[in-house]
């Protein structure tokens, strides 16, 4: 097969690193790719939004195969666009159509679609400008902390958790009146918080089967112990110790099962992969949201796992036939670190000269934001750099792989969180 990743992240290397493992991949391209992608695929300079494009260059390279891997392109029917054009539709595509997306693209829609099916999630309430006032008094009889949520996508940063009434007031505030988020906050919840740990679950369907992939936690925060900004993730492990197989279980009970039932019943035939952010409050799992993608850095820990050819994955997941496949999940730890350019998640620095050493034993560099520069350099070009997943047989072996490879890769400015998985080795049995 000819197969085309749309995107550009640690993701989308990942992908890249799995898929050109396979004897099933004739051709690899991805667009449009970082450093890491053009030295085992093609990079395609297409940015990941233009269908039109991506379309020319899926008909150009003989295309067989397409995996989506950010968002927005989901949201923005990229899916659709290819299954209304005659020359197209025969393409397969791992992705959900607009209307699965809106799991992701609308917190509303989601919210909604939860409550219909009784999944388990934090109470919540819509609003927008025409009740604003209602909003105010709504927000007044919620206990503290208040989480708002702009409906639409933010990239990652609409979210609000809010300590004071005050405060809660002032975000509400410019998020419906004064557009904060721009379209995404035209509506926003007023959302209950949930006071837990937090994991992800991933779940890859072809529309009836599924498969639950191992799962991960991720780390937000930019600065050790989990303070500071929040960013796109500096690091990510799996398993997740506390998430045993009695968890995982009441997950896919209460709330795998009733998702995917409740998207058959909503007429939706939702191809791809579904990450459930969930809280696991003393116990349970209720969702914090839902993604129509995979998760970056969360890829880079639950793909190196998976021991399936992960052409024939996402082959029988695209074609339907998903129950063919018996998922083998190896029985060791993987953590990835990222490393990140100086100034990330505000302003940062970009093309800075990297040093990248040959991986070590029993860890995988994936590159994030890098390229080449017109002097053949492996240079920064992002606030997330590269990232190094650590594997191993125990937590700590993983999380000392990973750490040491972080530490040999140098670039100026470089700065990676040296706790990512600190936290877990406590609840390891
Ligand atoms: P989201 O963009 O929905 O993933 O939310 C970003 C982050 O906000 C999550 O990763 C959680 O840490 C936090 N969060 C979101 N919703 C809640 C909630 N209901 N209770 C507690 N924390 C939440």
């Amino acid at each position: 097969m000819n197969i085309l990743i749309l995107g550009s992240g640690g993701r989308e290397h990942t992908f890249a690193w799995k898929i050109a493992q396979s004897p099933k991949c004739s051709k690899l391209f991805v667009a449009p790719g970082n450093a890491g992608t053009s030295q085992i695929a093609t990079n395609l300079t297409i940015g990941v939004n233009d269908f039109e494009a991506i379309a020319a260059a899926s008909v150009q390279y003989k295309i067989d195969m397409i995996i989506v891997g950010p968002e927005e392109p989901l949201v923005r029917g990229v899916v659709d666009y290819f299954k209304q054009n005659d020359a197209l539709k025969h393409i397969k595509i791992v992705g959900p159509d607009a209307s699965g997306a809106r799991l992701e693209g609308s917190k509303d829609f989601s919210k909604a679609f939860m409550q219909k099916y009784h999944i388990p999630a934090g109470a919540s309430q819509t609003f927008q400008k025409s009740n604003f006032q209602e909003g105010l008094a709504y927000l007044e009889k919620q206990s503290l902390p208040i989480v708002l949520k702009a409906d639409g996508l933010a990239a990652g940063k609409g979210v609000i958790i809010a300590e004071s009434y005050e405060d809660a007031k002032q975000a509400f505030h410019e998020m419906v009146e004064e557009s904060k988020f721009g379209e995404a906050s035209t509506k926003v919840l007023i959302e209950q918080y949930l006071s837990g740990i937090e994991l992800s679950v991933f779940v890859l369907t072809d529309g009836k089967n599924y498969k639950i992939l191992p799962e991960a936690k991720d780390y937000k925060r930019i600065g050790v112990g989990d303070k500071g900004l929040n960013t796109g993730g500096m690091g990510a492990v799996s398993p997740v110790p506390f998430a045993d197989a009695d968890f995982i279980a009441k997950v896919e009970e209460k709330i795998v099962k009733p998702t995917l039932n409740g998207l058959i019943n909503e007429g939706i035939h939702y191809v791809g992969f579904i990450f459930v952010g969930l809280m696991n409050v003393d116990g349970e799992p209720y969702v914090i949201e839902y993604n129509a993608r995979m998760g970056d850095p969360e890829t880079e820990v639950v793909f190196p796992r998976i021991k399936n050819d992960l052409v024939e994955l996402m082959d029988a997941t695209a074609g339907g036939t998903l129950d063919t496949i018996e998922l083998e999940v190896a029985d060791n730890y993987a953590i990835t670190t990222v490393s990140v350019a100086e100034g990330y998640p505000e302003d940062y620095r970009k093309g800075d000269v990297m040093e990248i050493p040959s991986a070590l034993e029993d860890t995988v560099v994936f590159h994030a934001g890098t390229k080449f520069n017109t002097e053949n350099q492996v240079v920064t070009n992002g606030g997330r750099v590269i990232t190094c997943t650590g594997l191993g047989k125990t937590l700590e072996e993983a999380r000392l792989k990973s750490q040491e490879m972080a530490s040999l890769i140098a670039f100026e400015g470089k700065y990676f969180r040296n706790d990512i998985g600190k936290d877990l080795l406590a609840f390891v049995k």
